[in-house]
């Protein structure tokens, strides 16, 4: 049995699948379950990054792109045709879903370098819980950023605390719990640390590969007007 990050392997994933949610996305796109699953699911990454690693990775990235030195690696034709094969990715993002703060860009990264989960306000729901389950305990990645970003909306209208239309407050009410009598970078920072305990709060396997040494959860914010990272303690 394949063990990565101590959780199911790649062919336990497989099995587990077959009868899962998976199986329906997998259905959806047309191909076989096997053939659909297997499209990222391949033998443990033989060269497995460490967070130690993933964060200098990350860190080297951002300051190429602060710099106006970007190398654009990983997005040439034969690194598509590799990653086609299997995927590694090396860090997982957590980010807003604004548009200032794409995660390949700001960090300098190409295909299959990243497991990106953007979300407006960077809240962690069920489902982005469940994607990063998914990319540590299948895709082996060792580190989780969770990623809050320098005049966010979402913690603006989550700190206005305002009745809003459709199900925009659903992404306000996910933040209001972190913040106190705060100002604007300060809940940016507060939603970060709020969010990056939920995901060890709410997700056993996340907690679990923590405490075991197997993963890292980091917070940073990005600053929207010089395109800096800065980690959050
Ligand atoms: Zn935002």
């Amino acid at each position: 049995m394949t063990r990565i990050n101590g959780f199911l392997g790649r062919r336990n994933f497989l099995r587990f699948a077959g009868t899962g949610s998976l199986a329906i996305a997998a259905t959806a796109i047309g191909g076989s379950l096997a053939d659909s699953i297997q499209a990222d699911v391949n033998p443990a990454n033989p060269n497995p990054v460490n967070p130690t690693q993933a964060l200098k990775l990350l860190l080297d990235g951002n300051q190429r792109f602060i710099q106006y030195k970007r190398q654009y690696p990983h997005q040439s034709l034969a690194r598509l045709q590799l990653v086609a094969k299997a995927q590694y990715p090396f860090a997982a993002i957590l980010g807003c879903a604004d548009s200032r703060v794409p995660a390949e860009i700001i960090f300098d990264q190409g295909l299959g370098d990243l497991f990106v989960v953007r979300v407006a306000g960077n809240v962690a729901s069920d489902i982005v819980i469940g994607s990063l389950e998914y990319t540590t305990a299948v895709l082996g990645t060792q580190l989780i950023v969770v990623l809050g970003h320098t005049k966010c909306g979402a913690v603006a209208a989550a700190i206005k605390n305002e009745p809003m239309p459709g199900m925009i407050g659903h992404v306000a009410e996910s933040i209001k719990p972190a913040l106190t009598n705060l100002n604007s970078t300060d809940a940016v920072i507060a939603n970060v640390q709020y969010q990056a305990k939920k995901l060890q709060q709410h997700s056993k396997m996340l907690s679990q590969m923590l405490q075991a040494g197997k993963i890292k959860i980091i917070g940073a914010c990005y600053d929207i007007d010089t395109g800096k990272i800065n980690l959050i303690p």
